[in-house]
């Protein structure tokens, strides 16, 4: 059935594995997108009776049956948004945006009124709000405040076979509180069927089916693997889009971030221009979650009958985000994700092979409106013998500073007995506990300090409210919040367009003029940006984007706020001295330091690592490396590199962290030749 005679000279053979079973068992009319036609509308009576029986229900159903944007809805129907607010939490923040964006329209109302969402820093709800969509974080930090969420009515735990850090945390303290507010209803939603998990885990609560509506797949897989999976991803495309019906569906393309969306974008862009009108038009949209908004709403939007669309993204399109008319998906096989080695401290994000279970989910996007067809970009074999059955949740791979930190605020002290339920290696919660001691946030009993007190009203990582708050004693808050805003926007600051990229360069290595890395060049940068009346021609000629750095004030300005209410002046010890400040961002990022060795490469310094200066610092261009380098985060790609790195000294570490360092590992460096030129590794 080609439509187009379109030869690639790059084309990659599929061979046909197992088809994922349909489940259309009524033979209903399929294929509309009327919202009244998604599987819940059927089973909206069934399901409020439940409720009204139940204080606890799981509810499962497929994606894109309606569990999220329909089920707050019809509690509110219901009037359970009478007496306090339905409450929907989502492991990732673009899914909360654009889900209650999208509520918000199917309901008439204005978003942040009588529908809003709650993600870290921004805050789009009011009094007038009666379903609110948030992180699950979010709600975490809602127990602080409020112990016994009185304000809430319902708690829709969504998305809970993601298991989550936070999900899993939430499910110990909704267990609890349940048993004490007979009022409050808690639903736990699910897109897989291994309910029965979470069943046992509430005391044997009901689990509410939603039968879906799918349709076969046919899986396909590589007949021999591919080196370069954002490639295979561009050709299978183009294969697709000249082989396929147009009309017959579009393209989701999974991939691992933003970096890999965006390359994928451009070489699908130009070579969907190279071939001009001799195919159809391809519309691209990428979906991560730093893309602004108003492009996010973009992948949303009805295919023209003459294109087809592709849109690539991250896992986020998973389970939390569903797009109609999706006929094709192309997997890579991979993810990003939180790595944690709890023997050496160290986290990183690694792009790791997906699960069994994560790639079967992917290839049901292709089936939710007919049957369609998944590429996957890896081997039959490589599913079989190298995939996991099932992924690991995260709170068995990742640091729990930040979580035992908040639950020691809420007063639960016994973290080895707490009710989890699937409990983290019991080494993660020692090394947690560690760290914050060492952190000074908790004393030698294991029980909260007033710093770890103060510590624990700031929405950030442990490693950050201690920076913040150390600040006061080195007469810096200022310029720390400033800092530690920029670090914290997760998006990049500068940016580089390939025609002018000697000038975006230039414009870059201004702020790093005057020394003081990359913690401090952000700062300069930020406080330009301030005297120049927070201008966006200003960013135009830095070659700063102007997104980041609203957000970066929106940041500021809630870290300020929250350092009023600890009671911290705002003090500031000017630029010219930025000493302070690299010394109270060593203060929380001890643990992230690391010494040039004698091969001029860098090696943490407890557990003797050699990582690499990130390409990207600024301080990659430095005649002479610094002896000690502290960083923000370690980023592995094909190396561990460090990004975001200032120069320290290493006298400093003694006095910022006494609990942790000893005269000894800063002496070891002294007395041995350290090389002149930099040798250290110059990639990319
Ligand atoms: P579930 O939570 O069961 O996976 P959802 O409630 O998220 O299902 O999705 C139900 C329907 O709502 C889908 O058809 C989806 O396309 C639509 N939808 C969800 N979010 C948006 C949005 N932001 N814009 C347009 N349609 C959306
Ligand atoms: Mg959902």
């Amino acid at each position: 059935e080609k439509e187009y005679e379109l030869v690639f000279d790059d084309e990659i053979e599929f061979v046909v594995g197992n088809k994922r079973k349909g489940k259309n068992k009524k033979g209903e009319e399929v294929g509309s997108d009327d919202e009244k036609k998604l599987p819940v509308y059927a089973y909206r009576q069934e399901f409020l009776d439940a409720m009204k029986d139940h204080q606890v229900l799981i509810l499962v159903g497929e994606t894109g049956s309606g569990k999220t944007t329909q089920i707050p809805q019809y509690l509110h129907e219901a009037g359970y948004t009478d007496y306090g607010k339905v409450a929907c939490t989502q492991p990732r923040r673009v899914a909360a945006m654009s889900v209650a964006a999208r509520v918000s329209v199917e309901m008439g109302k204005r978003l942040g009124a009588e529908v809003g969402y709650q993600i870290r820093f921004e805050d789009c709800t009011s009094e007038k709000t009666k379903v609110q969509y948030m992180t699950d974080g979010m709600l975490l930090r809602c127990f602080l405040t409020e112990p016994d969420l009185k304000s809430f009515s319902c708690l829709i735990i969504d998305e809970a076979h993601e298991r989550t850090l936070h999900t899993d945390i939430l499910f110990g303290l909704v267990k609890d509180i349940v048993r004490f507010r007979s009022d409050l209803k808690l639903i736990i939603s699910s897109a897989t069927l291994n309910a029965e998990a979470f069943s046992a885990y509430l005391d044997d609560a009901p689990i509410f089916m939603i039968p879906g509506r799918m349709f076969p797949v046919d899986i396909l897989y590589t007949k021999q693997p591919e080196a370069d999976y954002v490639d295979a991803a561009v050709v299978t495309t183009l294969q697709i889009h000249v082989t396929q019906k147009i009309g017959s569906g579009d393209i989701l393309i999974f991939l691992t971030g933003q970096e890999e969306i965006e390359a994928c974008a451009e070489t699908l862009t130009m070579r969907t221009k190279g071939l001009g009108s001799r195919i159809p038009e391809l519309i691209i949209c990428p979906i991560y979650a730093n893309l602004p908004a108003d492009q996010q709403a973009k992948i949303f939007e009805k295919t023209p009958p003459n294109a087809r669309k592709v849109v690539i993204a991250t896992n986020i399109a998973e389970t939390s985000l569903t797009i109609d008319g999706i006929c094709y998906v192309i997997d890579s096989g991979f993810a990003k994700q939180k790595s944690y080695n709890p023997k050496t401290g160290m986290e990183s994000l690694v792009v790791t092979p997906i699960s069994q279970a994560a790639s079967n989910q992917r290839s049901g996007r292709a089936g939710r409106t007919a049957p369609g067809k998944c590429f996957r970009l890896f081997t039959a074999w490589s599913f079989k013998n190298e995939l996991e059955e099932n992924t690991v949740p995260e709170i068995q791979r990742t640091n729990m500073g930040n979580v035992v930190l908040q639950l020691k605020a809420l007063g639960i002290n016994d973290l080895l007995n707490f009710d989890f339920m699937d409990a983290p290696p019991a080494e993660t919660l020692m090394r947690a506990f560690e760290s914050l001691y060492a952190l000074g946030a908790l004393n030698d009993k294991g029980d909260l300090t007033k710093l770890g007190r103060r510590m624990a009203e700031f929405p950030l990582e442990p490693m950050l409210s201690k920076a913040v708050i150390i600040a006061e004693k080195y007469k810096c808050v200022k310029e720390i919040l400033s800092t530690v805003s920029m670090l914290s926007i997760g998006a990049s600051v500068f940016y580089k367009p390939k025609e002018k990229a000697v000038h975006a360069d230039q414009a870059r290595m201004n702020f790093a003029r005057g020394g003081g890395g990359d913690q401090i060049s952000l700062l300069r940068c930020y406080n330009e940006w301030e005297e120049n009346d927070h201008g966006t021609q200003w960013c135009f000629e830095n070659f700063v984007q102007v997104k980041s750095m609203r957000k970066a004030r929106d940041i500021r300005d809630q870290l300020a706020g929250l350092c009023e209410r600890v009671e911290m002046e705002e003090t500031s010890c000017g630029l010219d001295n930025f000493e302070p400040v690299l010394k109270s961002f060593t203060a929380g990022f001890f643990f992230n330091v690391a010494k040039l060795s004698r091969s001029g490469d860098y090696t943490t310094v407890k557990s003797r690592t050699t990582c690499y200066l990130h390409p990207g610092s600024v301080l990659a261009k430095d005649e002479v490396p610094s002896k000690w380098l502290c960083y923000f985060e370690l980023s592995f790609t094909t190396k561990e590199y460090m990004r975001q790195c200032c120069p320290i000294k290493g006298e400093w570490l003694v006095e910022l962290a006494p609990h942790y360092y000893s005269g000894e590992d800063i002496e070891e460096a002294k007395g041995k030749k350290m090389p002149k030129q930099r040798q250290y590794n110059k990639t990319r």
